[in-house]
């Protein structure tokens, strides 16, 4: 007999919290195409009583000031609950990374990845919470000048389906930290891990209020979230067009935004690099979740001597690469949707059409379900710089291969997108390391290695076209607190 689908409710002031519609949404397995649960479908209503929630939980709005709120608890109480929090999800990792790959399709390894690096984002910042100071600021005689740092009070955090745990865990885990209370919108097809996660951060101590969910469609609750004016800042993860959306709705009530929105990220490999060590860092950053990676390494720019043996050792790595259900644990699995297999599918049947060298492709394992959706990872050689597939980011397991004459030359094509995420090199002359780390644009350079996704601890953003603001790290407490500059004068 078919099991009925799970049903999930909002999560809002601790509590399972029916829409206001009544409305749900299904929730697909990517690996097989089929329904296996409902998630509560949440819009304008739902998102204003999470809003209302969170401001209780920062400053007792509404209520009889309490002790135990949130916003007004000390720092080392704040840290001590992301510690506890930090301890079940590690103890909790597995069902969370099972729920995860059901959900999004990741390989079983991939989720039980997010799971430990969203128990070391808690970590992190339950470590730094009670570390978050002002300074004081030498001024004219007479005078003592400091600044605080303080929570911004309601925060906003857009998720996006590709690393639900690890995002969550680097804004959330941030905001919480500075003392802000959340109200979270996760994706539409990749909400379930998440919603668990909520209900160990009340078995964690949070209380009612400080972290709140809202799933739903991106244009309902996520739209509402963001033109909410009790929302004080926004952090969002996603597409440049939406993100543009999100910025617009927040600056109609003056609210500040970071914005993260992707790549289309160059590893540059020069002649004297240590290639083999290079290769499967190359592989790895591009078929990561299946090439659903902001940070993914989606282009490769190989100097003109080397090219042809770099294409051809690639070639042979790619070509072993195994495409299959998450649950088979292969090197990668199926792609999160139907709409975001097609949106590949596209970009494939483009290359095709443009006469691009397919120098391999991986395969799809035989027992596979017809119905999910999956794409064996492509190597695509000699792209020109300008084609789409060279300067478009196509959130799927495609590579793009481009060939450089010259340092400069490797420079250009490098800086040659609208985006600026992240940067490889691949060298051993320690000062061209320097020179071009510097030359870059980018938010993140790493010289002979690569970490797609990696570094909880190492601030991360973009410029251009991946957006603005930094997440992660110690930068990301800064964001999350307005600074207040104290002047006193005293003789
Ligand atoms: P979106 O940018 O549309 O989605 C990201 C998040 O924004 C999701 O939580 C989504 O909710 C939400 N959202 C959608 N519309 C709105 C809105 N009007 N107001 C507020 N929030 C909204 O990305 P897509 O899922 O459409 O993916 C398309 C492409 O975006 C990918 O192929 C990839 O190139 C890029 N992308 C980049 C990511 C990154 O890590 N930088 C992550 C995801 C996508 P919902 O999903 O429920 O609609």
């Amino acid at each position: 007999m078919l099991q009925a689908p799970e049903r999930h409710s909002l999560f809002i002031d601790n509590e399972a919290i029916a829409p206001a519609s009544g409305d749900s949404l299904p929730v697909i397995d990517p690996s097989d195409g089929r329904v296996f649960a409902q998630i509560a479908r949440g819009a304008g209503a739902d998102v204003d009583r999470a809003v209302r929630a969170a401001r209780r939980a920062f400053d007792g709005a509404g209520t009889e000031p309490a002790a135990g709120l949130w916003g007004r608890a000390d720092a080392a109480q704040r840290g001590r609950v992301l510690h506890r929090w930090a301890d079940l999800v590690a103890s909790q990792r597995e069902t969370l990374a099972t729920v995860e790959s059901r959900d999004t399709g990741k390989p079983l390894a991939q989720a039980r990845a997010d799971a430990v690096a969203l128990a070391r984002y808690f970590e992190f910042y339950a470590g730094a919470a009670d570390k978050l100071h002002g300074q004081t600021i030498p001024y004219r005689h007479g005078y003592t000048v400091l600044t605080l740092r303080e929570p911004h009070g309601v925060t906003g955090h857009i998720i996006p389906w590709n690393y639900p745990m690890q995002i969550f865990g680097r804004s959330v885990g941030a905001a919480l930290a500075a003392g802000n209370a959340c109200v979270v919108k996760p994706a539409e097809d990749a909400c379930l891990s998440l919603l668990r996660v909520a209900q160990l951060g009340a078995e964690a101590g949070l209380p009612p209020g400080a972290l709140n969910l809202v799933t739903g469609l991106g244009a309902e609750a996520g739209q509402a979230l963001a033109e909410h004016p009790g929302i004080d800042h926004i952090s969002f993860t996603g597409s440049p067009d939406t993100g543009r959306r999100v910025a617009q709705a927040a600056a109609t009530h003056h609210c500040p935004v970071t914005l993260e929105l992707g790549g289309k990220s160059p590893q540059l490999v020069f002649a004297d690099a240590d290639i083999e060590a290079a290769l499967p860092v190359l592989v790895g950053a591009i078929v990561q979740n299946a090439g659903q990676t902001c940070s993914a390494g989606s282009r490769v720019l190989i100097e003109a001597c080397v090219h042809d043996r770099v294409i051809g050792l690639l070639a042979e790595r790619f070509a072993a690469l195994r495409a299959g259900p998450a649950h088979a644990d292969l090197d990668l699995g199926p792609l999160v949707s139907r709409r975001q297999y097609q949106r590949v599918r596209d970009f494939l049947s483009e290359a095709q059409s443009g006469g691009l060298r397919f120098a391999a492709q991986g395969v799809v394992v035989g027992d596979a379900p017809p119905e999910g959706f999956y794409q064996a990872p492509v190597l695509l050689a000699d792209v020109p710089p300008v084609h789409r597939l060279a300067q478009e980011e196509i959130f799927g397991p495609v590579l793009a291969a481009s060939r450089f004459d010259d340092e400069a030359h490797a420079v250009a094509l490098a800086n040659g997108t609208p985006y600026g995420l992240v940067a490889g090199l691949w060298t051993r002359d320690g000062a061209r390391q320097l020179r071009l780390a510097r030359q870059l644009r980018a938010g993140q350079v790493f010289v002979n290695n690569y970490g797609a996704g990696g570094g909880v601890e190492l601030p991360f953003g973009g410029v251009g076209r991946s957006g603005y603001g930094r997440e992660k790290g110690f930068e990301a407490l800064y964001a999350f607190t307005a600074l207040k500059t104290v002047a006193l004068r005293h003789d």
